[in-house]
């Protein structure tokens, strides 16, 4: 791939601002020109860890360039390179020595008061009651009714995000390749007088899933949270998740192997 463009995001830490510097200065000095301009760059360059990759993605509304991390955070399951990497970067992509991993957002278009309002979520979009309110949803899978679900809400996640929120939630790890998305429950009760299921459903991603908000639920507001951004909503009549169409497109070196992150990352 013929490379003569960049552009660089970084959060605000010191050691991103260094990796940025140098990374600048060995691409100017390869005739490789930085630009202010993300539109017009052939490779997207986003420096920190897997938050400021979400925020990267969400501020250029999901661009179609490929993305190349650079990690100085504490996970960078999303980013691929190390500061080492930096001066061998325009040989490795001149000489198209790498892969490119399609990341596959999750869409949920919210029916409420406000019309229909569609957020998307690389990692997970979760639903939730405000304060303590429990929340109460039809959960539909395809054109099934397969529970009313009450607890503080739900989660659902990429295979991709399975390693960030939805883990902590007790979800399942999922191979990024796999294409599936994941419902986690989040605080589910189990009394008498409500039955939820408490670990998460596996399903294909091209199924389409409905949350259907109780009249009670419908009264209340219900906060949506897309990878760390949110927004409130009140009287939410339904939820409708898909798999988004859009893709990200993820540079990683020939080395890359995610089982290797995952046992240094996390297990
Ligand atoms: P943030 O502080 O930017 O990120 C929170 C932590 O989640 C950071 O350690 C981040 O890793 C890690 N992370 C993000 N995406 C990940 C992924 N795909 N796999 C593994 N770890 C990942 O927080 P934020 O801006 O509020 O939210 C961003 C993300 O944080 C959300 O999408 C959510 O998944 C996650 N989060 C997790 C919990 C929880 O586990 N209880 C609670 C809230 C939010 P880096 O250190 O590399 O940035």
């Amino acid at each position: 791939m013929e490379l003569n463009k960049v552009y660089i995001y970084k959060n605000n830490n010191k050691a991103s601002a260094e990796a940025a510097e140098k990374f600048r200065d060995v691409m100017e000095s390869q005739g490789v020109e930085v630009t202010s301009n993300y539109g017009e760059a052939d490779i997207l360059v986003c420096i920190g860890g897997d938050g400021a990759f979400l925020r990267f993605v969400h501020a250029c509304g999901f661009p179609r360039q490929p993305i190349v991390g650079i990690n100085t955070g504490h996970l960078g399951f999303f980013q691929e390179l190390r500061a080492q990497h930096i001066k061998s970067f325009h040989r490795i992509i001149s000489e198209d020595r790498f892969t490119i991993q399609k990341l596959h957002p999750v869409s949920a278009c919210i029916v409420s008061s406000r019309g229909e309002t569609t957020v998307l979520g690389l990692n997970e979009v979760l639903f939730r009651g405000p304060y303590t309110h429990l929340t109460h949803f039809t959960i539909q899978m395809g054109d099934t009714d397969i529970q009313d679900f009450s607890g503080d809400g739900v989660l659902v996640s990429t295979s991709a995000g399975s390693t960030a929120y939805n883990y902590s939630l007790g979800g399942a790890l999922a191979a990024p390749e796999l294409d599936a998305l994941q419902l986690t429950p989040i605080a589910p009760m189990n009394t008498n007088a409500y039955r939820c299921f408490r670990s998460s459903i596996l399903y294909p991603a091209d199924m389409k899933l409905t949350l259907k908000a109780s009249e009670r639920t419908s009264r209340d507001k219900i906060e949506v949270v897309y990878d760390g951004l949110s927004g409130v909503f009140n009287n939410v009549h339904e939820i409708r998740i898909t798999q988004s169409p859009i893709t990200v497109d993820l540079i990683r070196l020939e080395s890359y192997n995610y089982w290797e992150k995952l046992k240094s990352k996390l297990l």
